[in-house]
């Protein structure tokens, strides 16, 4: 018998989904994306600390909530807590892992299926629609709900990637405000207008010192109007024609960039207490193959406004799959919740039980 629905990505869009699916009795089935190296089990968030911005999570005894919370056998995947205490208790943000464990715990909880596999392709062609996972049987289902997100682009550099999390980030509005880069000169890569945008926003917080932007040409492909924002803020310095050749740090902190002139090649060094990349996103679109309407950047089109429908009836899309423009855990949270509710809809519209 066909699946009701089936969801694809484990991030906080796809657990959201899960929840809802199956509190709706929908029995979802949920492929978590775990073989191809580029796949990141449990989503984005998985790949940071502590998270100051998800409703919900102040600062608190998180740790113990976890435990309790998250089923033992899986207590392995938390991270060790923050030295942070208060009277002598555990007093954090919660973590991106024990966020996201919490997320498939209250799915689990509810009875969602879940699946350690990569979706490798769909066929769209006749009802019931089939996801055909890289290791398994093509699965027959009514309904689809696509969640498996959007990867940040990274410069490339070995240094980089010793020092992510210790002041290489690639989102400012969800890292900026850590203890981290306070009060220190910060560095945006990148040109576009999410670069702008980034700069911006570091610019404007209250600890802010200075930021340097690193564009490589003479001139930025952010448009006009973005560019005369970074040239009018006062705290915003930007350095034409370089590219970063080394992010310098002292082991456990970022300290500075050795920038290199793309013009001479001629190398200089720049004290920052940090660095963030924007240079663009990768929607994790290509196992589609084109099948669901996209845009130029390759993120999924939502095709009614304020639904998570695509171009292709009874499959939905939902989080930073099709969103470059918030990008955040909770509006993944959120339109995940609406993907589930639009299902449900679907499924009650086409006497699907
Ligand atoms: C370093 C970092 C720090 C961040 N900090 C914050 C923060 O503090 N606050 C905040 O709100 N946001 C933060 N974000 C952004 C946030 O993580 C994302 O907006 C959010 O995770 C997007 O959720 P998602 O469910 O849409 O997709 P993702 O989290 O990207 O999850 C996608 C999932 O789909 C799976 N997948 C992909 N392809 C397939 C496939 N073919 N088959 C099966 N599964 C597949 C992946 O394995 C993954 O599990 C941060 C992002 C990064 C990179």
């Amino acid at each position: 018998m066909a699946e009701k629905v089936v969801i694809i990505g484990s991030g906080p869009a796809g657990w959201s989904a899960a929840i809802y699916a199956a509190r709706a009795s929908l029995s979802p089935l949920l492929f978590e994306g775990t073989v191809k190296p580029e796949m990141i089990p449990l989503g984005q968030l998985a790949y940071t600390t502590e998270v100051e911005n998800y409703p919900g999570f102040p600062f608190g005894n998180i740790h113990g909530f976890v435990q309790s919370a998250v089923d033992k056998d899986r207590h392995w995947n938390l991270p060790d807590p923050p030295d942070h205490k208060k009277d002598g208790q555990y007093h954090y943000a919660v973590q991106g892992t024990e966020l996201m464990e919490l997320m498939k715990q209250q799915a689990l909880n509810f009875d969602t299926r879940v699946v350690e596999d990569d979706i490798v392709d769909i066929d769209v062609t006749s009802r019931p629609y089939k996801v055909i996972p890289a290791g398994g049987e093509p699965i027959e289902t009514h309904a689809i709900i696509i969640a498996t997100g959007a990867r940040a682009n990274y410069l490339g550099l070995p240094s980089e990637e010793e020092y992510k999390n210790k002041g290489v980030s690639a989102c400012a509005v969800c890292d900026g405000a850590l203890p981290t880069f306070h009060a220190k000169p910060l560095a945006v890569v990148g040109a576009g207008d999410s670069a702008v945008e980034e700069a911006t926003y570091l610019a404007n917080l209250k600890s802010a010192v200075k930021v340097h932007m690193i564009v490589r040409r003479d001139e930025m492909r952010a448009s006009k109007i973005m560019q005369q924002r970074a040239f009018d803020n006062p705290k915003i310095e930007v350095h034409w024609n370089q590219v970063v050749d080394e992010v310098l740090g002292d082991g456990n902190l970022v300290t500075g960039l050795r920038l290199k002139s793309t013009v001479d090649d001629s190398t200089s060094e720049l004290a920052v207490g940090g660095m963030f990349v924007a240079i663009g996103h990768t929607p994790n679109t290509s196992f589609l193959g084109g099948k669901v309407a996209m845009n130029d950047k390759g993120y999924i089109q939502w095709t009614l406004p304020f639904r998570t429908n695509t171009s292709v009836e009874g499959v939905f899309a939902a989080g930073d799959v099709a969103d470059d423009y918030y990008r955040q855990a909770i509006t993944s949270a959120g339109t995940g919740c609406m993907a589930a509710l639009d299902v449900e809809r679907y499924l009650a519209d086409k006497g699907i039980e």
